[in-house]
């Protein structure tokens, strides 16, 4: 509001000394008008009556006569005393008070004069010359004229311009106004949008029309919602996914220790119990801590930690010398072929997750004489990590979706492989956070393909 009425006050200022410029303008012409007839008809005047030394007031009504008064509107002619010897004006003030007047004395004295005044009604001009014989001053020519139609041809036109200057204050005030209200009203949707965001209704958007300013604010503000919105949402998904699968295992917990309690069991099925007990809180301890590496990895997302040089290879040999006993157990093989340095700057507890949570999965959900395959190698910038099986594969239209939080293609095989439907998001938001990327496939031969692209390490001097 304050810069509209600053932007008004410069407009209403601009408008006066606009319409101002021409009243003054045309008055000044009229002045140097009057000031060019007046004198120049005394100069005449004045020029006919230069033969004579001493004037005298026939000769002067002669000359006045010839040349004519209409055009002024009196013509005085006086002798080198100031006394009157010729006077065209009707209804003039006292002969004697001539003398008196400042453009007969200055004409008296040898010099031409004119005043002229715009009393708002008139323009009333006075010019005088003196008579010289030589170098002798005899008298001097003083007219005078009143002009009311220029007067009032510069009245219309100070009226006009007043009027013109008020229709254009009262339009820009109009168009000021409209604007200021636009911007206020703009203004208090933004700020009222921005307090509902803010107490927690993210699903409020700003209309936006058009490509002005607040447009551009506005498809900015609903970005920001947008987003505020979508995290919200997984945040919120996230509890209830944790909770949900949380229960499922405390649930068997509770029922299990009920059966103990309440029935008369025999020892080989308390044992039994027993150990499912401890299975499925050892699932919990596994979720529980998945959870915390998933939380971590959000938090630190922006946190620079300290980094060092991975190798992928040996990250591959380890998880392979780890996981060899379980697939023994389950009947499987697990191999890897790595280059020897293809290196990655990361954390290696980190890097050795991805691979230990791929080449798990790989055991996971393999059938009889499962093979499971780790090969480690750079290509171009690029240190490339492939995870294979000859397992169950994925169907084709769950491969983007394996890699969200708790998601499972099965839910039963995962859960009784002891799977927590965290794995993959870890492997996914770890590669991420250091630049690169992971994609599953699968194989024509049968079975599922990891691949993760992280940026290479290349030691210095390499080419
Ligand atoms: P889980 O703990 O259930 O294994 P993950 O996040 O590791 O959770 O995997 C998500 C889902 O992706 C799994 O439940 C499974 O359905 C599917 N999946 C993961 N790896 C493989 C694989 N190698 N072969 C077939 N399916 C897989």
């Amino acid at each position: 509001m304050k810069i509209v009425l600053v932007i008004l006050l410069f407009t209403v200022v601009m408008l006066i000394m606009q319409t101002a410029s021409p009243v003054r303008t045309t008055r000044d012409m009229i002045f140097a008008y009057k000031h060019s007839m007046l004198l120049s008809k005394a100069e005449t005047i004045a020029s006919s009556l230069n033969n004579n030394l001493v004037l005298s007031g026939e000769g002067a009504q002669e000359v006045v006569s010839v040349l004519g008064s209409s055009d002024v509107g009196q013509i005085v002619i006086t002798d080198a005393e100031g006394i009157v010897l010729f006077n065209s004006g009707g209804n003039s003030p006292a002969a004697e008070t001539y003398a008196l007047f400042p453009e007969i004395v200055s004409a008296l004295k040898g010099n031409d004069a004119f005043r002229c005044i715009y009393n708002g009604n008139a323009f009333l001009s006075y010019g005088a010359i003196p008579i010289m014989v030589g170098n002798v001053i005899t008298g001097c020519v003083y007219v005078a004229d009143e002009d009311q139609e220029q007067a009032e041809i510069l009245n219309q036109i100070q009226q006009n311009a007043f009027r013109m200057a008020i229709v254009a204050v009262l339009v820009s005030l109009l168009v000021f106004l409209g604007a200021g209200f636009v911007i206020i009203r703009n203004n208090n949707r933004m700020l009222e949008s921005i307090r509902l965001v803010r107490e927690g209704n993210y699903s409020h958007r700003l209309e936006s029309r058009g490509h002005n300013e607040y447009a551009v604010l506005a498809g900015e503000f609903n970005a920001l919602t947008d987003r505020l919105q979508k995290t919200e949402e997984s945040r919120r998904q996230f509890v209830s996914d944790a909770s949900h699968e949380l229960r499922t295992p405390l649930a068997a917990i509770r029922l299990l220790s009920d059966s103990i309690i309440q029935n008369d069991l025999d020892q080989e099925t308390i044992r039994e119990f027993v150990q499912d007990i401890s299975s499925e809180s050892d699932r919990l301890t596994r979720m529980t801590s998945k959870l915390l590496n998933l939380t971590a990895l959000d938090s630190k997302q922006y946190v620079v930690q300290e980094t060092e040089t991975v190798n992928l290879g040996e990250c591959c040999r380890k998880a392979v010398r780890m996981l060899t006993p379980l697939a023994t157990e389950l009947g499987a093989v697990i191999e890897q072929s790595s280059e020897q340095n293809c290196c990655v700057i990361a954390r290696e507890d980190e890097v050795f997750q991805v691979v230990l949570n791929l080449a798990e999965n790989g055991l996971k959900y393999t059938q009889q004489n499962g093979q499971v395959r780790l090969i480690a190698f750079a290509q171009g910038e690029s240190a490339i990590l492939i995870v294979e099986d000859n397992g169950i594969g994925i169907p084709e239209e769950e491969l983007d979706r394996i890699f969200e939080r708790f998601y499972r293609v099965d839910k039963a095989r995962s859960r009784e492989a002891g799977g927590t439907g965290l794995g993959l998001a870890i492997v996914r938001e770890t590669v991420e956070k250091y630049g690169g990327t992971v994609e599953a496939s699968n194989r024509a031969q049968g079975g599922a393909r990891f691949t993760v692209r992280f940026p290479l390490y290349r030691w210095e001097g390499e080419p």
